[in-house]
């Protein structure tokens, strides 16, 4: 993949970069917290073909929340709307995203969105295959074709570090399946779930993935659909209300983009119709935002008018 260093967005880089020491490197997952706080890279990828970017994009690191729009998506095209929403609302919650309290005080009792983990656990159960191999494997097959990218695979050191520590997410899992909105056992599906999340690319990667939403689901380059026009709307539409946890509001007003963030520090853009982004620096705020990756994409949309609003 050639994409070319670009002179603005590296002078962008070098005023957000200092912000990541205002943050903290997400260590609930031990494995998470080896990165370095101060990284800090972006690719964009446009329709046509043409890649710009800045700092180390090779760099790798995992999806975690980011997975949520794309098994949202395939749970979507496995199972249609009528069943995923049934299990799962369209609404954002204000609280954090592994928050528990508002399962029980919802009624009836399902995880407001699908970008909460709750939500999240509840698409993924959703996957269809015949084992945790299978489902991971077809997730793993759409990320590559979103991403133009066959050697896209998983770190099964990560995975194995949240599988480990992942106590609260079974315990939101087990609420859900009192409730029969997941009916599988609990452990697999944390076993896919952690896979999932753990997924590895890098900002170029994200940057193309983004594109293809940007693009309404089809690969400019090849004219395939690689999903419904209808999905990849309803994924964006649920990345501008609930994509950046309970700071989707201040981030639509601020930079007024879709956009989903990942706790390892990464976040994809789509800007409708012009291009995708991809971004990882992996010092958080307090919400879980990648605080760098903020400030850049501050910087970006004041500089080059992204606000869809
Ligand atoms: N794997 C992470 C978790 O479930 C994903 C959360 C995130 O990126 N916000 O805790």
């Amino acid at each position: 993949m050639s994409c070319q260093s670009h002179e603005e967005l590296e002078q962008f880089v070098e005023q957000a970069r200092p912000k990541a020491n205002q943050g903290r490197i997400a260590d609930y997952i031990p494995a998470l917290g080896k990165a370095n706080p101060t990284d800090l890279s972006i690719a964009i990828e446009y329709p046509n073909g043409r890649c710009i970017s800045a700092g180390d994009v090779e760099r790798r690191f995992t999806l975690q929340s980011i997975s949520k729009v794309i098994t949202l998506a395939l749970a979507l095209m496995d199972n249609g709307r009528e069943v995923v929403f049934d299990h799962v609302g369209m609404e954002p919650t204000g609280d954090p995203f592994n928050s528990i309290a508002k399962l029980e005080t919802n009624k009836p009792a399902k995880p407001l969105n699908p970008m909460i983990n709750a939500g999240a656990l509840v698409v993924t159960h959703l996957i269809k295959g015949d084992s945790v191999d299978e489902r991971l494997n077809r997730i793993l097959s759409f990320i590559r074709e979103l991403a133009n990218d066959e050697s896209i695979d998983y770190s099964k050191e990560i995975a194995q570090s949240e599988y480990d520590t992942a106590d609260l997410n079974r315990s939101l899992s087990y609420f859900l399946k009192e409730h029969h909105h997941i009916t599988e056992d609990v452990d697999q599906l944390i076993d896919l779930y952690t896979k999932q999340c753990a997924i590895e690319m890098n900002c170029l990667n994200l940057a193309r993935i983004g594109m293809i939403f940007a693009e309404d689901g089809k690969d400019p380059h090849t004219q395939t659909q690689i999903m419904p026009e209808s999905i990849a709307r309803l994924c964006k539409t649920f990345m501008v209300t609930c994509g950046m946890y309970n700071a989707s509001g201040e981030f639509a007003i601020k930079i007024g983009i879709p956009a989903k963030s990942g706790v390892s520090g990464g976040i994809m853009g789509s800007v409708p119709h012009r291009f995708g982004i991809g971004i990882f620096g992996p010092a958080l705020d307090d919400v879980g935002n990648s605080i760098a990756g903020l400030e850049l994409l501050e910087l970006l949309s004041s500089n080059y008018k992204l606000s869809m609003f």
